[in-house]
């Protein structure tokens, strides 16, 4: 193990929160994992493998304190009982069992709890609707009797986390997704007694149940405030240097530890299209200077150099993150041993969050072993076991022949990975060409880094395989791994039949990230997008951006539909219409060629000189059927070329064939079962 380089050292000093001491600087946000009360097994595995990673601090995710906080679908934690208390130990167990702390974000979702499965009445300071436009109830005043009793509430959740054993315990006003921001808000609280109206009476909630909260820890346990200090982009919403700023001002000493974030969701987890690395610094950085109580905050941050920057600079004393610490829950490890490179950084893509909108457990594009570490066993720096060593011929160097080479080799099998292209990468080498995709690479430049320091594989560049170049070579199994091709004859997610295609000059993805915007005079560029995620926005914005006039059609009746779950659709659709895009929603493309409103029936005289398809892409599987013909048992098909989709699949069937092959065909996956109960 190398030593800890002089310029990071910063990182690993111990910092005191309260009571308790965290061992280093590195922090491991609360964020939703899709592991919630009733799947615990996967969640304190995958907590677990953030303290075994060098985290210092292990959060848990929004914990419901009670039943009239009922987030469900969405998969939270619960401690609604004492019934809940030997799940939480063991999960405080696992954590401090590598020596780091354990904190619990417990929170009452208010005004944008669902209550679906309790069916209790959604209670906030206001008779109003609840903030969730698609959910058509109000939520019910709360009178001074149910004040009191939430406040009751609280304080037996705190504990219930005491007895459990945690370290660090939360008083939750973030996101706007707890019962508190719905208090400090002028939106929501319309209230008229000592909780409403004035800046003090509105603040009255927060501050009485941080002091609730520190009564229960008795300076046992440090208590810590989430706090969204800024709501960018909302109307009326929290700003940094207005109401944001008084709360911390107003409650500075109160709280053993600030953690500080902006506000909504898509604000505080901006995907990399649409932000920089520490893009919450210029609305976070001023709480520091209001506290002499430690602060940690988040950014997306995985360069060693900003974090150290940051606690220089007196900007943070907690290094925050989330999604950097799913991507790599190594990571703080990787800078401990001086293994920079090695950092598995996260590109900024949000399907892990995405993943919540869907309630289930949390995927990452650049860390396929995540919610796989308790129900498959899987690690993600230790090599896989392997029953006995092979060689291996990869075709095709994407993130999924990639990942697979990774696996394999690190498992001490013996690889050999061809690509016909002159780099490595396939889909996210050309994606990262396109405007905010650049993070993209990372996929790829992990990957290819692990290669090159790895003395059992080969890695040909410049190399395309035909059946009898792959048949000819000496590998005791095959894996394809030759992605797919953008379509251009009108199949797509709406449409299965293909069509005319009776524009002149039809383009496709592919064809635009081999340059073809490049030598075209500025010209009309429509882009019809029937695939629904982020390409076709991001085609019209290079194609905008390099002088054409574009015009976006999709047939669905939502801009990029799919972008909502990644948090981006808003932003892309601002985007667009800041480079002057028409976007027509409801437009298909027809049998005969031809683009028609579909609500008018209207058909769309197209003036533009090249049309860029959007649609679905063709598996690039040409040589599979004869090659599992002649090599049965020993060829496998991984990632897009399987079935293509996003990159995130891919690399997770790049390292599940892995896995299979490591494995002889006989992967084990666990299942979180439901014991029942007899009385
Ligand atoms: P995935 O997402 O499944 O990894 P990609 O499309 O990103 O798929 O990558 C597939 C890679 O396979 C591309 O880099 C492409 O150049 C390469 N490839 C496809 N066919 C061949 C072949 N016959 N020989 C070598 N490389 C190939
Ligand atoms: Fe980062 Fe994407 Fe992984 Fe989320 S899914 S942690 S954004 S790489």
């Amino acid at each position: 193990m190398t030593e800890t380089d002089d310029r990071y050292s910063i990182l690993f000093e111990p910092v005191k929160i309260g009571p308790v001491t965290a061992p280093n600087r590195f922090y491991a946000a609360p964020h939703a994992t899709g592991h919630g009360w009733n799947q615990p097994h996967g969640a304190i595995a995958l907590r677990a493998m953030k303290a075994e990673g060098g985290w210092g601090t292990v959060a848990v995710q929004m914990t419901e304190i009670a039943p009239d906080s009922d987030m469900a679908n969405h998969p939270m934690e619960r401690i609604w009982d004492d019934s809940d208390i030997p799940r939480h130990a063991a999960q405080v167990e696992a954590i401090k069992k590598h020596g780091s702390l354990a904190a619990i974000e417990i929170a009452h979702g208010g005004m944008r709890a669902r209550n679906f499965t309790t069916g209790r009445p959604i209670i906030g300071p206001s008779s109003l609707p609840v903030l969730r436009p698609e959910v058509p109830v109000q939520a019910r005043a709360m009178s001074a009797t149910d004040i009191k009793s939430f406040r009751e509430s609280h304080k037996a959740a705190v504990r219930r986390a005491k007895k459990a054993g945690y370290d660090i315990i939360y008083v939750y006003a973030a996101h706007d997704i707890s019962i508190l921001n719905n208090f400090l808000s002028l939106k929501t609280n319309q209230r008229t007694d000592a909780y409403g109206g004035s800046f003090e009476n509105r603040l009255r909630l927060i501050r009485e149940v941080l002091e609730d909260t520190l009564e229960v820890a008795a300076g046992h346990q440090a208590v810590a405030i989430r706090f969204s200090v800024a709501e960018p982009g909302r109307p009326g919403g929290l700003t940094h240097d207005g109401e944001g700023r008084d709360v911390v001002e107003a409650l500075a000493e109160l709280p053993d530890l600030w953690d500080v974030n902006i506000s909504g969701w898509s604000q505080d987890s901006a995907t990399a299209r649409f932000s920089e690395e520490g893009y919450q610094q210029p609305y976070t950085e001023f709480v520091k200077s209001l506290t002499s109580k430690p602060v940690v905050g988040v950014g997306r941050f995985t360069s060693p150099d900003k974090m150290v920057s940051l606690i220089k600079k007196g900007h943070l004393d907690l290094i925050g993150a989330a999604r950097p610490s799913i991507a790599d829950p190594f990571l703080p490890n990787k800078i401990k041993e001086n293994r920079i490179e090695e950092i598995r950084e996260c590109i900024g893509c949000n399907i892990c969050v995405s993943m919540d909108a869907y309630g289930v457990p949390v995927r990452c594009t650049q860390n396929p072993t995540i919610s796989e570490e308790w129900r498959s066993g899987w690690h993600p720096e230790a090599p896989a076991l392997s029953k006995k060593l092979q060689s291996h011929l990869i075709v095709g160097a994407g993130p999924a022949g990639l990942e697979c080479a990774v696996t394999l080799a690190r498992a001490g099998h013996q690889v050999t990975i061809a690509d016909a292209a002159k780099e490595a990468g396939g889909r996210v080498t050309r994606e990262a060409r396109l405007p905010g995709l650049a993070s993209f690479a990372r996929v790829r430049d992990y990957r290819v880094y692990q290669i090159s320091q790895s003395a059992n594989t080969d890695l040909y560049l410049d190399s395309a395989m035909n059946l009898s170049d792959i048949e000819a070579f000496d590998a005791d199994n095959i894996i394809l791994a030759t992605g797919a091709s953008w379509r251009a004859d009108g199949v797509g997610s709406l449409q299965f039949d293909t069509q005319q295609m009776t524009h002149p000059h039809v383009m496709t993805p592919d064809d635009i990230m081999d340059g073809a915007l490049n030598d075209m005079p500025p010209s009309r560029i429509t882009v019809y997008d029937d695939d629904h995620f982020y390409i076709a926005s991001c085609i019209a914005e290079a194609a905008a951006m390099a002088g054409h006039q574009v015009t976006y059609l999709t047939p669905l009746p939502t801009i990029a539909t799919w972008t909502d779950f990644t948090l981006d659709q808003e932003r892309i659709i601002a985007r667009l219409a800041s480079l002057s895009v028409p976007m027509l929603p409801n437009v298909s493309l027809t049998t005969d060629g031809s683009f028609r409103h579909s609500l008018s029936g209207e058909t769309l005289e197209l003036d533009s000189a090249a049309l860029v398809f959007v649609g679905a892409r063709k598996p690039n599987d040409d040589m599979a059927e004869a090659l599992h013909e002649k090599r049965a048992g020993c060829v496998y098909s991984a990632g897009d070329c399987l079935a293509p989709g996003i990159i995130q699949a891919a690399v997770l069937s790049g390292h599940s064939i892995a896995q299979q092959i490591l494995n002889e065909n006989n992967p084990h996956h666990k299942r979180e079962q439901i014991l029942l109960q007899t009385s």
